[in-house]
């Protein structure tokens, strides 16, 4: 299954084209596994490796799909208290409950501005 990454709140802070290792980071899509799942990627402040890394690393599981939700990901909540949904067609078909997106193995929640 390929799944595409949307990239709120993942996009890169600095001009340069390289990773923090020296790599070139991604600037045109790249296929990452995450949890042996294919993401595809169009843009990350990291190389190809990196970006895996650091994925793998912070991604939660999906309660309604099973497939992990990536740093950068808009969700929603789950049935059941603690568990997240992709914010997306498949997973949250009234998107009534937008939360924020994934973090760093966190949710990073929106502001709302009165
Ligand atoms: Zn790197
Ligand atoms: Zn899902």
């Amino acid at each position: 299954m390929k799944w595409i990454l949307s990239l709120l709140g993942f996009s890169p802070k600095s001009q340069s084209n390289l990773c923090s290792c020296g790599s070139k980071r991604i600037t045109k899509s790249a296929d990452v596994i995450v949890w042996g799942t294919v993401v595809t990627l169009t843009n990350s402040p990291q190389c190809k490796n990196c970006t895996e890394t650091f994925l793998n690393k912070w991604a939660t599981r999906c309660d309604k799909c099973g497939n992990p939700i990536c740093t950068g990901e808009a969700v929603a909540t789950g049935k059941h208290p603690g568990t997240y949904i992709h914010l997306n067609l498949c997973c949250t078909p009234v998107p009534d409950q937008i939360l924020g997106h994934w973090g760093e193995g966190k949710l990073v929640p929106y502001e709302y501005r009165k």
